[in-house]
């Protein structure tokens, strides 16, 4: 079917080079866009939506986050949006309580800002839940919260040693208080929870799939997936309940990855065989560190509130520069999570030494998050050529920052975080995604902070290094061609004919908002492949072929 948007701004990023070009309508069906402008208006179409003068652009890509885990998370214990730890134990306790059949209480997202120190305490839960093991996991996904019969069965006591890639947090008598930081800590009681049953894998992919379409966004980078994920999405598909794409990102283990090889080529078989088109395997994620919030991110200079610490590199460096080429040598494209300086530089060395080791080939390159990256260092994703992932709706100074990332950074450091604005800048390519469920997966709300680095109420409500803020239309390419250039492909992000028809229609231009209210603008039809995944909610019902 043939569907022509009419009566529109239609904005698109240039075929080639920085611009950006406007027409006033366009027609596309399943196979591409046919037609835009006035071409558009004199062609065929079973469809015609009369916009109202709505805002159009190519659909939006989210270059980073973990749709499984947050569909996952409406189906067990709510932990989100809760103001202190006992309001999220009480919660836990009321969601155990009605379900009774279950043994392991799960919860996902609580936030890891509310305990001093983000040391949470068994006892808290237990007094909640004493007879079953609760494991939380905090909104950081590094941080998780455990009651005390969560630790017996792991088996941790005070003679646990510590992992060489995680923490038990102890209290003064050597005990685990019941916080455990990073999957070195936690992996012993993830490895107990009984996996997820088939209709929780479909509810958890409907859930997902309906959250980014309503959003806008046609396209997902999964940047965590373990082998049972694969089989979740192929379930999810089969069940007929995703309408995005999705690249599977395989998660690749510091300390299992030669075994894992043969692994990743056979899931991305099985993936290309069974994936109709919505999803590919054509990824490997790595985690060069942790997280600032829990002094897990790898730094240049210790951190200042712990002055022992450089925090937690999860890979050997040349352990990583191997890793990272032997899977670009089969064909993947290597994703690295890295947020402290030291855990820029590795990732950005393996890649240098990457380049130098392996053939050339049309690959993609891409470090997500970047939060800290040394001045030395900023002009070296233009020069290698690797894509500046970043979560633009964490760029903004709020409670992350004020209680959690400031006193550990200091000043100086604090004040050069996600500096998008000067990577772009210096040429590299930049592009958005959000991390759902850590933060939000819409991307106008990204976008206003890309745009505005400024919170719109609360204690902080300057915007933060100003001179890092892009402008609305640098930020819609970040989350539109950008993310497609990340994903290496060459028929996503633009609006033009012969390229993919993936549409987003905005109720109004975000560049002619007040762009605090940019976030708040109502996305009204979302088309992936030429297909209505969301909406339309104005116009529609004229149809006609002229
Ligand atoms: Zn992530």
């Amino acid at each position: 079917m043939t569907t022509r948007i009419e009566n529109a701004t239609v904005w698109t990023p240039a075929e080639s080079g920085e611009g950006y070009v406007e027409y006033s309508a366009v027609a596309f069906d399943q196979s591409g866009i046919l037609a835009v402008g006035d071409e558009a208006m004199s062609h065929a179409a079973e469809n015609v939506i009369d916009a109202q003068g709505a805002f159009v652009c190519p659909g939006f890509r989210d270059g980073h986050a973990h749709p499984i885990p947050g569909g996952f998370e409406t189906l067990i214990a709510p932990v989100r949006g809760h103001a202190t730890p006992q309001a999220i134990a009480a919660a836990v306790g009321t969601w155990a309580r009605d379900h009774s059949d279950v043994e392991w209480i799960r919860g996902e997202g609580f936030d890891h800002t509310l305990a001093p120190g983000g040391i949470f305490h068994a006892a808290w839960l237990d007094a909640e839940v004493p007879d079953r093991p609760v494991v939380l996991r905090a909104t950081d996904y590094h941080t998780v919260w455990v009651n005390s019969e969560a630790l017996r069965r792991a088996g941790f006591t005070s003679t646990t040693p510590q992992p060489h890639d995680g923490e038990i947090v102890r209290d003064e008598s050597g005990a685990p208080v019941g916080t455990l930081r990073e999957w070195g800590a936690w992996r012993p009681v993830y490895d107990l929870l009984p996996p997820k049953t088939h209709d929780q894998v479909v509810a958890s992919i409907a859930t997902a799939s309906e959250a980014f379409a309503s959003t806008g966004v046609t396209w997902v980078q999964d940047a965590w997936v373990e082998p049972e994920d694969v089989d979740a999405w192929l379930t999810g598909l089969a069940a007929g309940v995703l309408d995005i794409r999705v690249d599977l990102g395989l998660w690749c283990d510091p300390n299992t990855w030669r075994d894992q090889l043969e692994h990743f080529l056979e899931a991305r078989n099985r993936v290309v065989q069974h994936g109709e088109g919505l999803l590919s395997a054509n990824t490997v994620k790595f985690f060069a560190d942790g997280v600032l919030e829990s002094a897990t991110g790898a730094m240049l200079e210790p951190y200042c509130d712990c002055p022992h610490s450089k925090g937690l590199p999860n890979w050997d460096p040349e352990e990583l520069a191997l890793a990272v080429a032997a899977v670009d040598a089969l064909g993947f494209d290597p994703h690295i999570h890295a947020i402290g300086d030291a855990a820029v530089r590795n990732a950005l060395n393996a890649f240098e030494t990457m380049l130098a080791a392996n053939e050339r080939r049309d690959r993609r390159m891409t470090i997500a998050h970047a939060q800290l990256v040394d001045a030395a260092d900023l002009g070296r994703f233009s020069t290698l050529g690797v894509t500046a992932n970043f979560e633009p709706y964490w760029a903004k100074y709020d409670e992350w920052q004020s209680e959690l990332t400031a006193p550990r950074l200091g000043d100086e450091r604090t004040n050069r975080q996600f500096m998008m604005r000067t990577i772009l800048d210096s040429g590299a390519n930049v592009s958005f995604g959000s991390d759902w469920p850590v933060t939000t997966q819409a991307p106008l709300e990204g976008i206003q902070v890309a745009v505005t680095r400024q919170m719109t109420d609360g204690p902080f409500r300057e915007p933060w290094m100003p001179e890092e803020r892009l402008t609305v239309e640098q930020a819609l390419r970040a989350y539109t061609r950008s993310v497609a250039y990340q994903a290496g492909d060459p028929r996503g992000g633009v609006i033009a004919p012969g390229y993919g028809s993936d549409i987003v229609m905005i109720e109004r231009d975000p560049r002619q908002v007040d762009p605090l209210e940019i976030g708040a603008l109502k996305v009204l039809g979302t088309w992936r492949d030429g297909t209505a995944v969301f909406g339309p909610v104005r116009g529609e019902g004229h149809t006609g072929s002229s």
